[in-house]
């Protein structure tokens, strides 16, 4: 192969080895894929409790920090991402939830054609191969492997009666016809082993002789003729390379590093480019504004019976059990990772979707991946679905190696001070619950000291961590902050696109992973919709009907 290819995809995450399949899978057009992380070797990434070990790696984990955060006691909280092949579907929860379909509905009222429920829900499910085959919501066959939680937990099953003595119904698809409910998740698995993006669509696809995948590859900005995108320039074992793209340079480096890679290359708001000593190619204030995460409030409690995953691990004979179930059988705590199940429902009186996800994991620990209590334990983690802060991510200095400065003003809006306040509560009535009270020994955080709204949203600054879903920072729309179109072009400029997490406008209501990669198929659609005609004459146009389409009832809308 040459330096030039038709495309080059940058990030190998979620987005990106959905798109380095799809836009290599005619075999008409080269593709290049930049991964500034090793491969996926790492056993641990495929073992589906190895989420604990991945949560703090130097090689395949970015380990972000942002910058004091003023809504939680200035804390710097920690943000991990995906370095390495499947990017953050290789670390991350392996937790299946789509979104409602009012989230979607939503990015259309905004203007963003072709991005309602009933446009988007094809790519979910020509996303999908669930293990329980296909029906009006699920596909059975597409590359994306997700699972039932095979066992049962003595401890989740309350939980589940818990919710219905609240009225929550119980559920065993939150991704089907309605949200709200409570029930065990499905997990990103294939017969007990993860299934991120590379395993999914980088595998099938990596021997294609049209396209090139280079690891340790990190780009640092990209090459423009005039407002053209022609190509990346990029690091790889210490060697400066430079590689052109003689259609489209396509970004899917995630929230955090598309607008850090755009802002190096000359795109984002023309006063602070310039504050930075960097020409400015395109004058687009909303590069690296709207940052929005979701933040999870972990209520965690002491458990009577000794059946936690907590005790499990606290014995060498409990650990050599637990390995030798996942051995011999792929069961098994190894087998499902953290969380079991979810619960969906309104906090707030004036919601008219679910506005709160709880994810419960018969585990307690003091963060996300760290060693577990020595006492039975488990964790109501319980999040804003919606929230209004927003924040910023913004390049601090021109070396593409140091990690700009993120902050999503976590709790600085009335209604996530409440929510959070509110979901907090829900947790205490799900605790106190006749189906619950048998297990809870007693309320280890917030504790039975912390009674009032004050004190709950003193909890809440002091302990609140990221659930991992910072989005948005190159939202999709039309407006003036709008970075992209709905075709996912960066305005302004040719030849260059962003999929990936940072285009929502607006964050979905449940887990991140699966809403990329649907956004990831739909702009493969889209880009080969838009590349048909021959090279001398192309210039994206919107709905040309592609060649290259998908399953029925798929449009490139
Ligand atoms: C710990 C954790 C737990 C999570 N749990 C869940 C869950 O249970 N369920 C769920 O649905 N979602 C979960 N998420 C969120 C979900 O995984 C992400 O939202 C999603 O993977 C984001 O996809 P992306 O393509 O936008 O970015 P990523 O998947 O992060 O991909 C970006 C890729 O670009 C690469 N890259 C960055 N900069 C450069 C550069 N300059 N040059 C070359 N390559 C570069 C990165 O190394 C990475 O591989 C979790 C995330 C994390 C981190």
């Amino acid at each position: 192969m040459s330096n030039t290819y038709d495309f080059i995809v940058v990030g190998a995450g979620s987005a990106g080895c959905v798109l380095a399949n799809r836009l290599s899978e005619n075999g008409r057009y080269s593709i290049l894929l930049l991964e500034a992380g090793p491969k996926d070797n790492y056993p641990w990434i495929h073992i589906p409790i190895g989420y604990g070990r991945t949560m703090f790696h130097k090689v395949y984990n970015w380990g972000f920090y942002t910058e004091p955060e003023p809504g939680m006691h200035n804390r710097k909280m920690y943000w991990p991402r995906g370095r390495c092949l499947g990017g953050s579907s290789s670390i991350n929860g392996l937790i299946y939830v789509r979104g409602q379909a009012e989230d979607y509905d939503h990015w259309a009222a905004l203007g963003n054609k072709g991005w309602a429920w009933k446009d988007v829900l094809p790519y979910f499910i020509k996303s999908e191969h669930n293990s329980r085959g296909t029906s009006a919501y699920h596909g059975g066959d597409g590359p994306l492997w997700c699972s039932d939680i095979e066992e049962r937990h003595e401890l989740m099953d309350a939980i589940i009666r818990a919710g219905e003595e609240l009225g929550v119904p119980r559920t065993d698809d939150f991704n089907g016809a309605r949200q709200d409910g409570v029930g065990y998740y499905q997990l990103f698995t294939r017969r007990g082993w993860r299934c991120s993006t590379a395993v999914g669509y980088l595998r099938p696809a990596q021997k294609r002789p049209n396209l090139r995948i280079e690891t340790d590859a990190q780009a640092t900005g990209l090459i423009f003729e005039g407002t053209r995108a022609t190509g990346v320039k990029y690091e790889q074992n210490g060697t400066l390379h430079n590689s052109h793209a003689a259609r489209e340079v396509i970004l899917a480096t995630g929230a955090l590093q598309s607008p850090q890679l755009l802002q190096l290359s000359g795109i984002g708001r023309a006063s602070f480019l310039q504050s930075m000593g960097i020409p400015v190619v395109k004058d687009l204030p909303g590069v690296g504004e709207n940052l929005q995460d979701h933040l999870q409030l972990r209520v965690m409690y002491k458990v009577r019976k000794p059946i936690t995953t907590n005790d499990e691990l606290r014995s060498l004979w409990g650990q050599m059990q637990m390995g030798l179930k996942y051995v011999f059988q792929r069961r098994g705590p190894l087998a499902i990772g953290i969380n079991q199940g979810g619960l969906f429902t309104r906090a707030l009186p004036e919601s008219k979707t679910p506005d709160i996800q709880f994810h419960f994991a018969s585990l307690s620990a003091e963060m996300a991946g760290a060693k577990p209590h020595p006492w039975s334990g488990c964790t109501f983690s319980v999040c804003q679905l919606r929230p209004e802060s927003r924040g910023t991510v913004m390049i601090q200095s021109r070396d593409p190696k140091r990690a700009p400065a993120m902050q999503a003003n976590y709790l600085s809006t009335e209604v996530d001070r409440r929510c959070a306040v509110a979901g907090i509560k829900f947790a205490r009535r799900l605790a106190a619950t006749s189906a619950l009270q048998p297990y809870i020994a007693e309320e280890y955080r917030p504790g039975a000291a912390a009674s009032t709204d004050e004190e709950l949203l003193e909890f809440a600054r002091e302990y609140g961590a990221t659930i991992f879903h910072p989005s948005g920072t190159c939202k999709m729309g039309s407006d003036p902050m709008a970075v992209v179109d709905a075709r996912l072009r960066v305005h302004g400029v040719r030849g260059l696109r962003v999929v990936d997490c940072s285009v929502m406008p607006t964050l979905v209501s449940g887990n991140t992973n699966s809403p990329v990669v649907m956004m990831a198929e739909k702009a493969s659609h889209m880009i080969l919709a838009d590349v048909r005609r021959p090279l001398s004459t192309w210039e994206p146009q919107n709905n040309f009907f592609s060649e290259a389409a998908p399953s029925a009832g798929v449009s490139a809308h």
